[in-house]
């Protein structure tokens, strides 16, 4: 992993057309992006499954009855709606001091 990483920056640093700003701004972004995306899964409530599940219910249109809810474990962690939509409720594991 770590491996890979560096000769990936040293093959960005080998080729000096690929030092564009914009290459660092996408670079920077990629790895903000891999960095939040290292998730978990987060235990919800029924009520708050059942909030979310209205709000996706808002916000596609949805016209689904019901919902089944998502456990791992014996964590709920999300739902999955009639329509095929699921939800799964995921933290980053790097917070940034929150
Ligand atoms: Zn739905």
């Amino acid at each position: 992993m770590l491996q890979s990483l560096l000769s990936f920056v040293q093959s960005i640093f080998s080729h000096p057309e690929f030092l564009a700003p914009t290459l660092w701004v996408t670079f920077g972004c990629t790895l903000a992006w891999y960095l939040l995306s290292a998730k978990k899964y987060q235990e919800i409530t029924t009520q708050e499954a059942d909030l979310l599940w209205k709000t996706h219910k808002q916000f596609t249109h949805c016209i689904a009855k019901k919902f089944e809810p998502i456990i791992k474990g014996k964590r709920l962690v999300g739902y999955r709606c009639q329509c095929g939509h699921q939800h799964l409720q995921q933290r980053p594991i790097v917070n940034f001091g929150s």
